[in-house]
């Protein structure tokens, strides 16, 4: 029965308490994950949100470079020619013609120029005799004579300059060191912007020559810096030469000039790079498939990609004028950071645009219009969400809280509840205790009376012994009745004592008259001990008589094989002070403190022959304490116990 009420009890305790809280702990760890999908959400979209926005930032960046320069190259044709184009971050511009690429040098006037000026009749005439007469007669003087009236008829630069460089060359076969310096050195002086059919100026053949003969090196270092400085694009060949000369300066140069010689060289192979890429750029075109865009209809999504290394963003808008189209190259390196300075990221979020590694693993990709480009983030600061440690400590602590709070009271209430049903136990192990006890008494007494009532011959001796009888267990029944009813009155906290000044000596002699016949019956000694002098108590007498009588009866029923028992009354730091003493079975440390519990009995297994309800010594409690006194115990197992009852004692006569 109790085994399964306890069942219900441990069920009920599940779904009233443990329930909730697991649904709490889930709920609150619910929103936990919850806030964390937010914040990535939120991340995701701020991601989101940057990379479109560097998209339109550098396709309007590019788009509008594209259009600067088809703008330029309609108004200044010329400009093309110019390897710094107004914006830094272009390397390179140019057409398309026939969906061929067509690089910068490759459109120069000039050489266009000096074909047709060296293919004057005349002048071409004279440098094509000259030219016998040094190569196939093997006649240098012959062909110096030649150049020179060449040099005479000259109508241009372009010609005069031509025919030095010759006679130069016929000079030096001539052995004619001294003069051919003097050609040379004027070619040097004036030939830098004049540029033959392969793009290389006549300067730099000249610069060759005098370096071969050892003269004018300063000259000489000067116009390669001037040609490698110069603004305009060089041919391929052109910066071959170039290059040679400067290798050629390097291996000559002293201590003083070594460092701007090798920065020359450096100078040098970075144009050189550039061209090369050109080239390649201009070789790969065709397949390249580089959509049109940009350019002059403004919103028209250009499309670029990046192109060799360094990196350059390649797109193709058309001309202005419906004149083709034009192909623009852009530095990556200088543009992609100016892009990122411009874009104003979402808060929590950083970003930078980089070129992609191929494998595509490194970043969130540009869009389609930038197939070469992705987006590298940033991983996302702690600081990116402000609150949200604390947040979640906050979440934490109250769920710990409202969990531990909740278990806190399942506790209280199991504890109320198992002690609730140890007392219904015990109640109802009274029940059968009282009328176990009932019993007993009016066994005895109806036997007696019915002998008596028979009428039997009986000697006036056994007469009287068994009038005693009936007598002394009608005072255990009623002791026994005023235990429950006193007990029942507590309960309902209706007792109450009327005090009056009374005798404590008196009430002592009183207790241990009642008891003398069953005392008597099962051989007790009783010894009674009083001190003298005591002054009255303000008690209810019949109350402690009534607590010393319980004590009495107790020192009876757990003497064991002892007959002894004392009652003693004294007085001690002004407190008068009742003892009852046995020398029984005594009672453990544990139980000392349980005993003046309601129904509480000690459960050994000699107790379990004892009559009794567990009432006697609460009753002996709440009597002295009902006075302002107290009750001790004092007891080592099978040695006796010893019960006070201290009372104080009113100063009258003191
Ligand atoms: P009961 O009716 O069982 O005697 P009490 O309240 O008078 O109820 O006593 C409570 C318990 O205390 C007893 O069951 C007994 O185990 C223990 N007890 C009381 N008095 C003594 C004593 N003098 N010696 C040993 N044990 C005692």
């Amino acid at each position: 029965m109790a085994a399964h009420r306890h069942r219900w009890q441990v069920l009920l305790f599940l779904v009233a308490i443990i329930l909730p809280c697991v649904v709490l702990v889930v709920l609150g760890l619910r929103m936990v994950a919850q806030e964390r999908e937010l914040a990535e959400k939120r991340l995701a979209d701020g991601r989101r949100s940057l990379t479109g926005q560097l998209r339109q930032e550098l396709s309007a960046r590019l788009d509008r470079t594209a259009l600067r320069q088809a703008t330029t190259l309609r108004s200044e044709p010329g400009r093309a020619l110019l390897r710094a184009y107004q914006d830094p971050a272009v390397a390179l511009v140019a057409t398309v013609a026939d969906r061929h690429l067509v690089l910068p040098w490759e459109r120069d006037p000039r050489s266009t120029r000096f074909r047709r000026s060296l293919d004057q009749d005349r002048f071409a005439r004279l440098v094509a005799r000259g030219e016998h007469a040094e190569i196939v007669l093997r006649d240098p003087d012959g062909a110096i004579g030649t150049y020179s009236e060449a040099l005479a008829a000259a109508s241009d630069p372009a010609q005069a300059t031509w025919a030095r460089l010759l006679r130069g060359r016929a000079a030096l076969a001539a052995g004619r060191r001294h003069d051919a310096l003097t050609d040379y050195t004027a070619v040097l002086a004036s030939g830098l912007d004049i540029v033959d059919e392969h793009g290389v100026p006549l300067a730099l053949y000249a610069a060759t020559r005098l370096l071969e003969t050892g003269g004018q090196r300063e000259a000489v270092v000067d116009a390669v810096r001037r040609t490698a400085g110069g603004p305009r694009w060089l041919s391929p060949t052109a910066l071959y030469l170039l290059r040679d000369l400067g290798r050629r300066l390097g291996r000559a140069a002293d201590t003083a000039e070594e460092q701007s010689v090798r920065d020359l060289a450096h100078a040098i192979d970075a144009r050189l790079a550039r061209s090369e890429q050109a080239i390649a750029l201009q070789r790969d075109f065709p397949r390249l498939r580089l959509e049109v865009g940009g350019g002059p209809s403004p919103g028209a999504e250009a499309r670029w990609i990046s192109y060799g290394t360094p990196a350059w963003l390649v797109g193709r808008a058309a001309a202005l004028g419906g004149e083709g189209e034009i192909v623009v190259a852009v530095w990556a390196d200088s543009l992609l950071p100016s892009i990122e300075r411009a874009v104003v990221p979402p808060s929590g979020v950083s970003g930078q645009l980089a070129m992609a590694s191929g494998d595509g693993t490194d970043g969130e990709r540009l869009g389609d219009a930038f197939p070469g480009l992705v987006v590298r983030f940033g991983s996302p600061a702690a600081a990116s969400e402000p609150g949200w440690g604390v947040r979640r400590w906050f979440y934490l602590v109250t769920l710990v809280l409202v969990v531990s709070v909740a278990l806190f009271g399942a506790y209280l209430v199991s504890r109320d509840v198992r002690r609730e049903l140890r007392l219904a136990e015990l109640r109802s192990q009274f029940v059968s205790a009282v009328s176990h006890e009932l019993k007993t008494p009016l066994t005895a007494i109806r036997m007696f009376a019915e002998t008596l009532q028979l009428g039997r011959a009986l000697d006036p001796g056994t007469q009287t012994e068994y009038l005693e009888t009936i007598v002394n267990e009608s005072e255990r029944l009623t002791r026994l009745l005023n235990n429950v009813l006193d007990f029942s009155k507590i309960e309902r906290g209706k007792k109450q004592y009327r005090r009056s000044p009374t005798d404590l000596a008196e009430i002592v002699d009183a207790s241990a008259r009642a008891m003398r016949y069953p005392l008597e019956q099962q051989r007790f000694t009783l010894t009674v001990a009083v001190q003298d002098g005591l002054p009255p108590a303000d008690v209810d007498g019949d109350a402690i008589e009534q607590a010393i009588l319980n004590l009495l009866a107790n020192a009876m029923k757990y003497s064991g094989d002892s007959r002894v028992i004392e009652l003693r009354l004294t007085r001690a730091d002004g407190q008068a002070v009742i003892e009852v003493a046995d020398r029984g079975v005594g009672i453990g440390p544990d139980e000392q403190g349980k005993i003046f519990d309601q129904f509480y009995r000690v459960p050994t297994q000699d107790n379990e022959g004892i009559p009794g309800t567990g009432l006697g010594l609460t009753l002996v409690r709440h009597i002295a304490e009902g006075h302002g006194g107290r009750v001790s115990v004092a007891s080592v197992p099978g040695q006796g116990s010893t019960f006070a009852i201290h009372l104080p004692l009113g100063n009258g006569d003191a």
